[in-house]
C-alpha cells in the first residue's frame, strides 16, 4: 500500500513544519498585522493557503509516485546511436544484476533501479526519478514562495508593531525567534531551488553533476573539452521536465510528456 509511505518520521515532521507555519503566519501573525476581518487579511491568508495546498499536494504525488522502475525486459538497443561512453549503453547493474538504462541509478536504499535517479530524498521517503522529479520540483517552488511569503508577513508584522511596551519580553522572543526561523527556512528552500532550476536548465540530475566533475578532470586530463551529453538547450531542458505547455507547468501531475524514461535525446541527436 503506498500510503505507507507516509508513515516515516521525517514526513511526520514536514507535515508538522507545514502545520506550525500555516497556523502562525495566518492566526498569528496576519491577524495581529491586518486582521483576518478585511478584506487584506483575507486575500493574504487566502494566497498563503493556496501556496499551502500546492505544497501539500506536490509534496504527496512526490511520495506516492513510483519514481520510475527498470522494466524487466529491458535490454539496451545495440543500434541506438547518440549514447556517449559516460553512458554505455551495455551497463549492468551488479546488485539486480539487470540491464541499466541511460540514467538511470541503483538506489541503497530502495533496492533497485530508478530510472533517471536524481537522488533518494528522506524528507519524501521516496527516491526522486523520472515519474516524480516534476512533482519534487514543484513542491520546492511552492514551499520556497510560501516560505518568504511567511517571512515577509513575520517580519512586516514584527516592524510595525508598537515595542515601547515594556511587559511583552516573551512576545517578543516569540517574534524573533519565528522571524529567524522562518528565514533559515526560506534561505534553505531557496538554495535547493535554486540549485534545481540550475539542474533543469542543465537537464542534469544532481547525480549526473558530481559524475560530470569527475568526467570534466578526466577529458581536461587528455586535453578534451567535457561537455554533459542531455544539455540540448536550456529552454528544451526546462519543457522536458515540466511540459512543452507552459500553461500546465505548475501542475505536478501533468506529466504527460514523459515517455518510458529509458532512452533521453542527446545532443548528437538535436539538430
Ligand atoms: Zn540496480
Ligand atoms: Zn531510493
Amino acid at each position: 500500500m503506498k500510503l505507507k509511505r507516509f508513515l516515516s518520521i521525517p514526513i511526520l515532521g514536514v507535515f508538522l513544519l507545514l502545520g506550525f507555519v500555516y497556523y502562525i503566519t495566518i492566526f498569528i501573525f496576519i491577524e495581529d498585522w491586518i486582521g483576518l476581518q478585511n478584506s487584506s487579511g483575507s486575500l493574504n491568508a487566502l494566497i498563503f493557503t493556496f501556496l499551502t495546498a500546492f505544497s501539500i499536494f506536490s509534496f504527496s504525488v512526490c511520495v506516492l509516485t513510483d519514481p520510475g522502475q527498470v522494466p524487466s525486459s529491458y535490454a539496451p538497443d545495440v543500434e541506438q546511436s547518440g549514447i556517449s561512453d559516460e553512458e554505455t549503453k551495455r551497463k549492468i547493474c551488479d546488485r539486480c544484476a539487470t540491464y541499466k538504462p541511460p540514467r538511470a541509478h541503483h538506489c541503497r536504499v530502495c533496492r533497485r533501479c530508478i530510472l533517471r535517479m536524481d537522488h533518494h530524498c528522506l524528507w519524501v521517503n521516496n527516491c526522486v526519478g523520472y515519474w516524480n522529479y516534476k512533482a519534487f520540483f514543484m513542491l520546492i517552488f511552492y514551499a520556497t514562495i510560501g516560505s518568504i511569503y511567511s517571512t515577509i508577513i513575520v517580519i512586516t508584522c514584527a516592524f510595525q508593531k508598537d515595542w515601547d511596551f515594556n511587559g511583552h519580553i516573551p512576545l517578543k522572543v516569540f517574534y524573533v525567534t519565528c522571524g529567524v526561523m522562518m528565514s533559515a527556512l526560506s534561505l534553505t528552500l531557496g538554495t535547493l531551488f535554486g540549485w534545481h532550476i540550475y539542474l533543469i536548465i542543465h537537464n542534469m540530475t544532481t547525480i549526473e553533476y558530481y559524475e560530470g566533475i569527475r568526467s570534466a578532470w578526466m577529458a581536461k586530463k587528455s586535453g578534451q573539452n567535457y561537455r554533459h551529453p542531455f544539455d540540448l538547450n536550456a529552454y528544451k531542458n526546462i519543457t522536458l521536465v515540466l511540459g512543452p505547455n507552459m500553461l500546465k507547468w505548475w501542475c505536478p501531475t501533468a506529466v504527460s510528456h514523459l515517455k518510458d524514461g529509458l532512452t533521453f535525446p542527446v545532443i548528437r541527436d538535436n539538430s
